[in-house]
C-alpha cells in the first residue's frame, strides 16, 4: 500500500486551505522502488491565469481546475532526474467537492490514453468551507486502462 508521511499529508491539508477557494496543486519525488512518499514540492496553479488569457480553451478558474505551472514541473522532473528519482505523486484539491477523479483529472493525467507519469498517483483533497473532509488515492490499473482508488497508508 502506498504510504503518505503525514508529515506531507498535514502539509498538502495546509496547502489546500491556503489556496482555498483555489485548487491547490504539489508533485512529491522520491525513489520507484519504494512505496512510500519523499520529498514534496507545492506547485503554483496557473489555471486564473490561463482563463483570464483565453476563457475560450480553458473555460474554468482555479476554483474547479488545475494547472502546473511548467516552471515547477520543470524544475522538479530535473531535481528528480539528477537524483535518479521519479514523480511519485502528484496532488491536488477539490474545493467545495468530493475527493473524486474526475473526467478532466483522467484527461490531464493521459498522453494518448496512456498514463504521462507512469510512476504516479493521484491523491485528491476534498475541501468543504475551508476545512479537509478527505482525501483519495487514485492508481492506473494496466488491465482495466483507468484509474482506480486504491488505499492509502496515511499513518
Ligand atoms: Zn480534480
Amino acid at each position: 500500500m502506498f504510504r503518505i508521511l503525514s508529515k506531507h499529508l498535514d502539509e498538502m491539508h495546509r496547502h489546500a486551505l491556503d489556496d482555498y477557494p483555489d485548487e491547490c496543486c504539489g508533485i512529491v519525488i522520491g525513489n520507484s522502488d519504494d512505496n512510500a512518499s519523499d520529498t514534496m514540492f507545492r506547485c503554483t496553479n496557473i489555471q486564473n491565469k490561463l482563463h483570464a488569457l483565453d476563457p475560450t480553451a480553458h473555460p474554468r478558474d482555479a476554483t474547479t481546475a488545475y494547472f502546473i505551472d511548467e516552471k515547477d514541473l520543470f524544475r522538479i522532473t530535473r531535481e528528480a532526474d539528477d537524483q535518479g528519482l521519479v514523480i511519485k505523486l502528484f496532488y491536488h484539491s477539490h474545493p467545495e467537492h468530493d475527493a473524486y477523479f474526475s473526467e478532466e483529472d483522467v484527461r490531464r493525467a493521459l498522453f494518448f490514453d496512456e498514463p504521462a507519469y507512469p510512476d504516479a498517483r493521484y491523491l485528491v483533497v476534498s475541501v468543504y468551507n475551508k476545512s479537509i473532509k478527505e482525501q483519495a488515492l487514485f492508481e492506473w490499473c494496466d488491465t482495466a486502462k483507468t484509474f482506480n482508488q486504491v488505499p492509502v497508508d496515511t499513518s
